[in-house]
């Protein structure tokens, strides 16, 4: 591919227009599949910055008290727009992070709209002013838009993240810059776009495109900036938050997490190739993934042939291919990170029953792992205990309830945890005494308006629904009202 066919997203979105950068800093956006460059962007600097977050300043006084049914119906035609070029969307998101086309419009491209809708639904139910009490008639409780945001975003579920931020803080009230991650930034080029065509005022929304030491660090302690809403790596959020604390201003951190599933004697027959699949799904690059197997010693043979079968079984492709094969990770980076990740389980002395290092017969280009499983891994292996974000299982026996229990929890992350059997009772038992945000039994996914968010180092932040409208509220208590 030569220069002339690279896709130019150089321009970011400032104040309602399409602006050049202030200095040209131009880098490029690499196609995972053929490892080629496919599309330039710019990265911003201090100026470019600056202009976004001016405008932002600048429209929020309207924009956060325009009437909620105003910010809806903006919302409304977004989610038109966006549905009817749901097509480019997923285009965009398979060409920069690799997730094969099929899995980019049924998953990827999806999740956005399920949020925009799911935000919709959520704002129609909020009560912005309401009484303290029946008690306390005098007593109001107001909440109000926390101001302006600054949101940034990774690479792995692009739009999915991007919605999660960008829709309820437009429904809300505030005022935003969005900087995507530079590995996947040309969805969210498309996405300031149907922004635009939706016909949101200039300044409400702004995009920058920048790496985390430029745009990403300028943003966390810019002090015009109310509130950091930031998705990515625990390294980042330490590095964002101590940005953000000179200002004091709000830090809603989405991290990592290391997800165990719990797959007692009892569970359902197709409930570890389940966890297979669910584990090497967008290629491992998910921070909820169930990346840790624990299974009950009775069912531990039967499940790790289970998922040995499972992961020989997967296809590998590039991502322009339709099908549901699993596509590239992301970069060459990620890549190189687990493999050697790979190597530390073989040396540690985990069992490895299926893949390995390498690339998969056939695919000597592009970012391609061999979706591998790893049996008998003791919990304080590196396999175990890191975050590997590529399709690499590791599974565990366990005896008794308190042992996987303790197991799960035996993490510094407390993102999603999982848990199968057919045992009502022990399933709501173990669900509460499991050290996470979330906890997902016998398949059965969260219904809208759930919120999604970890605890410890997983983040202190709670996206979707009610909860992901209050991450960008004020409260504000108002004494002699009646
Ligand atoms: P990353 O932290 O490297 O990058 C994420 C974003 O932060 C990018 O936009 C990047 O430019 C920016 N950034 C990096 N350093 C920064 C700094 N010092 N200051 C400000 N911004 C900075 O993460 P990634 O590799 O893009 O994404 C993978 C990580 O994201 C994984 O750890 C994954 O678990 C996590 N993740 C979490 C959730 C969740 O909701 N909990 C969802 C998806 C991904």
């Amino acid at each position: 591919m030569t220069a002339i066919d690279l896709i130019d997203r150089r321009q970011f979105y400032i104040d309602g227009a399409w602006a050049p950068p202030v200095e040209q800093h131009d880098a490029l956006v690499i196609d995972p599949s053929t490892e080629q460059a496919c599309a330039v962007i710019s990265l911003g600097s201090q100026s470019d910055t600056d202009a976004a977050v001016a405008a932002a300043r600048a429209a929020f006084d309207s924009w956060s008290i325009t009437p909620a049914a105003e910010r809806v119906a903006l919302l409304v035609k977004l989610l038109e727009v966006y549905e009817r070029r749901s097509g480019e969307m997923a285009e965009a998101i398979s060409m920069e992070m690799g997730a094969p086309i099929d899995l980019a419009l049924k998953s990827q491209v999806s999740a956005g709209s399920w949020h925009i809708r799911n935000t919709i639904a959520a704002l129609e139910a909020f009560d912005f002013d309401r009484p303290l009490s029946d008690g306390a008639p005098g007593d109001r409780i107001l909440y109000e838009a926390v101001g302006v945001c600054a949101m940034i975003t990774p690479w792995n579920w692009p739009m999915n993240q991007v919605t999660l931020k960008v829709a309820p803080a437009l429904g809300v009230g505030c005022t935003m810059v969005l900087k995507p991650s530079e590995v996947a930034p040309l969805s969210s080029s498309l996405f300031a776009e149907m922004v635009d065509e939706a016909g949101f005022p200039p300044g409400v929304f702004n995009l920058v495109n920048g790496d985390g030491v430029g745009v990403g660090s300028q943003l966390s302690a810019h002090p015009d900036v109310d509130m950091v809403s930031f998705t990515g790596s625990n390294r980042a959020g330490v590095a964002i938050t101590r940005n953000a604390a000179e200002s004091v201003k709000r830090v809603a951190l989405e991290l990592g997490g290391k997800g165990a599933n719990i797959v007692f004697a009892d569970a359902d027959d197709a409930a570890v190739e389940r966890g297979v699949r669910h584990c090497f799904n967008n290629s491992g690059q998910s921070c909820n993934a169930p990346t840790r197997m624990l299974v009950e010693r009775p069912v531990y043979d039967a499940a790790v042939a289970t998922a040995e079968r499972v992961a020989n079984e997967m296809i590998v492709d590039v991502a322009s291919k339709n099908g549901r094969h699993i596509g590239p990770v992301v970069s060459q980076a990620q890549f190189d990170k687990i493999q050697g990740l790979i190597e530390s389980g073989q040396s540690e002395g985990a069992r490895l029953v299926a893949g390995g290092v390498g690339r998969p017969d056939g695919l000597e280009v592009g970012y391609f792992v061999r979706p591998t499983v790893f049996a008998d891994v003791s919990p304080e292996m590196t396999i175990s205990r890191t975050e590997i974000f590529g399709p690499v299982l590791a599974i565990t026996p366990f005896d008794t309830d308190d042992e996987a229990i303790e197991m799960a929890n035996d993490t510094s992350f407390g993102l999603t945890n999982y848990v199968q059997t057919g045992d009502i009772d022990r399933a709501r038992q173990v669900a509460k005494r499991l050290r996470s945000g979330m906890v997902e039994m016998n398949g059965k996914s969260r219904s809208a308006g759930s919120p999604f968010g970890g605890y410890r180092q997983s983040g202190n932040g709670r996206e979707g629904g009610t909860w992901g409208l209050e991450e960008f509220l004020e409260v504000k208590a108002v004494s002699g009202w009646a």
